[in-house]
Order: C-alpha cells, then structure tokens, then sequence
C-alpha cells in the first residue's frame, strides 16, 4: 500500500526532531562532561597545593607526624571523598619509614611517583561519578622554604605526591535534568508542529482521496462525483477544477448515451458501465454504418444475407439463427440456418414454410421476445423437443410496409441474458439491412418479372438471350449435346375464334404445365412466342431427345382442357436440332429446329421431326 503524503510528512518531521534531540543531548552531555572536568581539575590542583604548603608548614614546625589527622578532616570537606598522602622511596630513603600507609596504592600513583606528571580520571561507576587527581611534589630549590635545605635529592626529584577524589555526582545530576528537560520541550514542540503541520495538510489527503473516490466513480461510467473544496488555496483549486472537469464529461457522455440510445432502442440499465455501454452503442453504430456501406455495393440479395448472418456470428457471437424471406404469398422462404445458406428449418415446426401467417413475427410484424415469455410462439420448436433448454428472439424486418424477412435468434436459456443484451445491435444491423434488401428484392423481382412470362409462368425469350452463352459454355465444358425442341400447337387459331381468346389463354396454360412436367427440372421451358415453345434438354443424346418429344407429343395429345364450356384436346408439332452435331451456333440450331418443326407440320402435325441437312438444303431451294 502507498503512504499517504500526510503520513510521510509526519513521519519526516518526526524523524527530523529526533535527530535535533539526539544532537542537542549529545552536545550538552559533551559540554557537562568537558566542565566537570575542567572544574575539577581546578578544585584539585588548589586542593592539592594546599596539602602540600600545609604538609611543608608542618614539617618546619614538626607537626609533620599528625599528618594522618589532617587528611581525615579534610575528607569531611564536602565533595571530597577522599585524600591520599605518597612518599616516594627518595624520602624514605633519607629518613626511613613514617609508620604510615603512605606506600603508592596504585599504578597510577606509581606512574604519577615515576615521571612527576600529574594525572587525572573520571570514575563513572553506576550511580557516583567520582574524579580522581594524583598530583605529584616535586623537589624545588626556587620555592619558600627551599625543599633542598632538607632533602638531599637532585632539583626536580618527586618527594611525594597526593591522591584526592571528588564526587561529581550533582553535576552529573544536573546534566541529566538539564538534558531531561530540553528532550521534553523538544518533545513538546515537536508533538504541536505536528499536529500543526496535519491539520494544514489535512485537505492535501481529504482532496486527494476524493479525487480517487471521483475518478473509481467515473471509470466505472459514473461521472455523477463531486469534490468538497474545504480551502481557498491550491488544494481548493484543484478541487474546482475537478468538477467541472467532471460537470463536462457527465453532460457530454449523457448527450452521447442519449442519442446512441435513440439510435439502438436500447434501454439503459442503472447497474452497468455508462461509459463503456456508450463506447460498445457507438462502436456497434459505426460498424453498422460500413456494413450498410459494403452491402450497398452488393450484387445480390444472397451476399447481403451472407454478411449479415456473418455480423451475426463472429460480431455478436451468435450462432444459432435462421434469416427467413416472405414470398409475396403464403410461403417463407429458409435464407440461412446457423450460418448453412439455405438450410433446413431447424428451429420451426416445419408448417411456417407453407403458412407463413403461423410464424408469429409475420403475422404481427412485431417483435417475438421468447427470452422474457418462453412459449409465446407456438411455432418456435427446437430439434429434439428440447423446448425448454433454448429461448428465441424473433424480429421482423420490415419491407415495402409489410414482414419482408424475419431474423430468428436462438440460444442456450442459461444464456439468454447475453443474447438480450445483443439485440439492439442486431435491430441496428437489421435497420440498416432493411432499406437495401428492399431495394435488392425490388429489382431482383422486376428482372425476375422481365424474364418471364406473367400468364404461364414460364421464362420467355429475353431470358434465353441471357443465358444462351452461359449454357453453350457449360455444354462445351463438359463436352455434352443439347438438345433443342421447337414445339408449336396445332391448328391453335380455331380455339381463339371458336372460343374466344380467353379460352385459348386456358390451352395456353395448361399446355405450359404439361411441359414443365414432362421434363426435368434442369430442363429450359422457354415461351418463345405466342403459341411456340422452346425447350433446352442439357446432357441429352438425339435419341433421347426424339423420346423426350414423342413424350411431351403423346402428352399433349391426352390433355384434356377443360374450358368451362366444353372439355378441348389439342395437338402439338415439334421439331428439334442437336448441338453440337448440328451446328455450335446456338441460333442456328434455333433455326434448325424451326425448319425441322415446318416439315412436322407440313408432313400433317401431330407429329416429332428430327432436323437434317437435306431439309435445310431443300428449303433453301424450295422456300
Ligand atoms: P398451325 O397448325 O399451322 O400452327 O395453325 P395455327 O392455327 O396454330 O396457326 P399459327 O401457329 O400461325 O397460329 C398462331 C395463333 O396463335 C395466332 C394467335 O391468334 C394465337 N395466339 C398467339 N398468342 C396467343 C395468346 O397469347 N393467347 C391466345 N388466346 N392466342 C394466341
Ligand atoms: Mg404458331
Ligand atoms: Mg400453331
């Protein structure tokens, strides 16, 4: 964890006093020491020069011998522990022993009695601290009386010497209270500029933890925190700032979430990242926007459906869906099934197909929410009856004012709550899918209308016009004959002027079905004109293609139209020529066939004709 600034200016401040204290108690206790010492020392000397002028009177008046009483009173000097008298062997050797313990007691005295220096030593036992001087008597022949007069000893020869010890417990004491009494006061201070020096950064800390508070707040999408400026200085600056820093940011980001919500349909929820919600609505409407973009410039109507069921799965991660298309009539239309084009209803009762009006999203045009009311469309019906583990989402797309295609989404129910939380973006895909497929479908179904022929149903010659090169190249690919079957009714005109028009449209009709059925479904049924027929037979042999017309010759011949007044049966003419043996030129085997189809009715109708040179080269002399 990090240390709060204020933490770390107390802690240094207290460090900082610390060191002052340790310093000043240092110096004072040097100071105290270098005094006692000094002072001491002084007390000493005077002390010991006045044994020796006392001990010199002595020995002129001859008192010399009560020396040993003299040292007992002066110990009872106050401060003076003790006072010692030495001889050195010098005397004692000129006078003989004293009596008296006046031998040295130490080295130190010893050292004193050997070289004549004078020494000094503090003894700082626990609880006394006693000073001790050793000052030596040397042998002067300047002083009064002259030592020589009675010592035969050379000048400077140490006679003796005197050993006194001083307490300097008081002021020992002393230093202690002093130094006591300054760390208090130090102490004291130290505890008040603290406290001063908090309550002067206190805002310091408060701001900076609201600041924090703030900015957690508006990362998690909430811009609504607001500073408390406690001060007139920086700090309070800082404070303002922050506010309408953040009084920006909640208006901008509220203008923002307004619109992209409009845009989404999307409800906000008091529980979620405003922020990020906004960011993924406004991603989500830019992606919608180059998708509408690239379908635009789409071909078909199949490369829209393909990009969208795309979005679907790798955008929105959704991958159990069916895109349905309405026909204009009853029947919807499988676009897409999980991401298979064309693929079966899997999600819906089979029914839909042929009755759109069972699909409950065609038939109310609205929106089918299965994840909040799970049952609410009889017709939704997962594979293996397993109803209950999967939800649904239906949404119509709506086209030319009516149901133009319906997105089902389907999911696991444990995880509809993902799913509902994409459906605004799949409403903001399929809102702009919508416009463009309405477009697509709308010229789709005028080319559609182009190519064929309204009253029978069948592709007329426009359409054969635009895939003549598709078909002669896929028949060259594959290195297969064609066959071409020109067909044309038999005496039709007598039906139109006995009938009436009207009834000749029924032939016409029911001749168109006869056709388609009697040939497969790869087979081109062309109305080719008013009462003629072209029919294309790919991969076909000229024997097959001769069976195929006697087939559809037969066929015809067994219709029986029934006009409502009276029940009519026709026949039929045919001729055909085989690509590639007759020609490699489509529209000359078209040609082909026709003379073929004008000696079917020329040898009596009713009746097949397989094209061949000699009828061409007769023709063209003949005709
Ligand atoms: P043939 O056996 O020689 O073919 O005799 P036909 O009477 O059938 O003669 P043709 O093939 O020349 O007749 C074409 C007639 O078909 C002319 C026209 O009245 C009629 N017809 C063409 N289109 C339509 C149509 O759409 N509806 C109706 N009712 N009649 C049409
Ligand atoms: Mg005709
Ligand atoms: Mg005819």
């Amino acid at each position: 964890m990090s240390m709060s600034l204020n933490r770390k200016l107390v802690l240094l401040f207290a460090g900082l006093m610390a060191g002052v204290l340790a310093m000043v108690v240092l110096v004072i206790l040097f100071a105290f020491r270098s005094y006692s010492v000094a002072s001491s020392t002084a007390h000493v000397k005077t002390a010991a020069e006045m044994v020796r002028v006392h001990l010199t009177e002595s020995m002129i008046q001859g008192t010399i011998h009560d020396r040993a009483q003299f040292l007992k009173r002066l110990e009872e000097v106050d401060g003076l522990l003790s006072a010692r008298v030495i001889r050195s062997h010098h005397v004692n050797d000129q006078y003989g022993g004293s009596g008296l313990d006046e031998m040295p007691a130490d080295n130190l005295d010893r050292m004193v009695l050997a070289d004549g220096r004078e020494r000094f030593v503090v003894n700082d036992e626990w609880g006394a601290a006693v000073f001790r001087g050793t000052i030596p008597f040397p042998a002067t022949s300047s002083g009064s009386p002259n030592c020589m007069q009675c010592h035969q000893v050379p000048e400077g020869t140490v006679l003796g010497a005197v050993t006194l010890e001083v307490s300097i417990s008081e002021l020992k004491n002393q230093a202690l209270i002093t130094v006591a009494t300054i760390a208090l006061v130090l102490a004291a201070f130290s505890v008040l500029a603290i406290l001063a020096l908090k309550r002067l950064i206190r805002p310091v800390g408060e701001t900076a933890h609201a600041v924090e508070v703030a900015v957690t707040r508006a990362m998690a999408g909430d811009f609504k925190g607001r500073l408390e400026s406690r001060t007139n200085d920086d700090i309070g600056k800082i404070a303002l700032q922050m506010n309408s820093l953040m009084d920006f940011l909640d208006g901008g980001l509220s203008r923002i979430n307004q619109r992209a919500a409009q845009l989404t349909q999307r409800q906000p929820r008091q529980d979620e990242n405003q922020l990020e919600v906004t960011i993924d609505l406004v991603n989500g409407l830019a992606d919608a926007a180059s998708f509408k973009q690239a379908i635009e410039e789409d071909e078909h109507k199949a490369e829209i459906y393909d990009r969208f069921g795309r979005i679907l799965s790798e955008r929105l991660g959704l991958s159990h869906y069916s895109i349905y298309e309405t026909d204009g009539q009853k029947q919807l239309i499988p676009i897409m099934v999980d991401g298979v084009p064309q693929g079966a209803c899997k999600w819906c009762d089979e029914q839909i197909l042929a009755r759109n009006d069972l699909c409950r999203a065609k038939r109310t045009g609205h929106a089918v929410d299965g994840l909040t009311h799970p049952g609410i469309c009889y017709a939704f019906q997962p594979p293996s009856g397993e109803t209950a583990g999967y939800r649904h989402y239906c949404l119509p797309v709506m086209q030319q004012g009516g149901v133009g295609s319906i997105i089902q989404l389907v999911t696991d129910a444990e995880d509809a709550a993902r799913l509902e939380e994409q459906i605004p973006y799949v409403r903001v895909f399929a809102r702009e899918m919508a416009p463009v497929l309405e477009a697509k479908r709308l010229t789709e179904t005028l080319r559609e209308s182009a190519l064929r022929d309204p009253m029978t149903g069948l592709n007329n010659r426009r359409y054969l016009e635009e895939y003549v090169d598709t078909l002669i190249s896929a028949a060259r690919r594959r290195k297969s004959s064609m066959a071409l079957l020109l067909l044309d009714l038999d005496y039709f005109k007598v039906v139109n002027d006995t009938y009436g028009h009207d009834a000749g449209d029924t032939v016409l009709k029911s001749l168109a079905t006869t056709l388609r059925n009697s040939v497969r479904a790869s087979d081109m049924v062309i109305r080719f004109g008013g009462e003629e027929f072209l029919i294309v037979l790919q991969d076909t042999e000229a024997g097959g293609a001769a069976q195929v017309s006697e087939n559809i010759r037969a066929a015809v011949e067994a219709l029986k139209i029934n006009i409502g007044s009276e029940i009519l049966q026709k026949t039929i003419s045919i001729g055909f020529a085989m690509f590639p043996e007759d020609s490699e030129t489509f529209w000359q085997i078209v040609k082909f066939a026709d003379v073929a189809l004008y000696r079917a009715k020329h040898d009596g109708r009713n009746r097949v004709v397989r094209f061949n040179r000699e009828m061409w080269e007769e023709g063209n002399t003949n005709y």
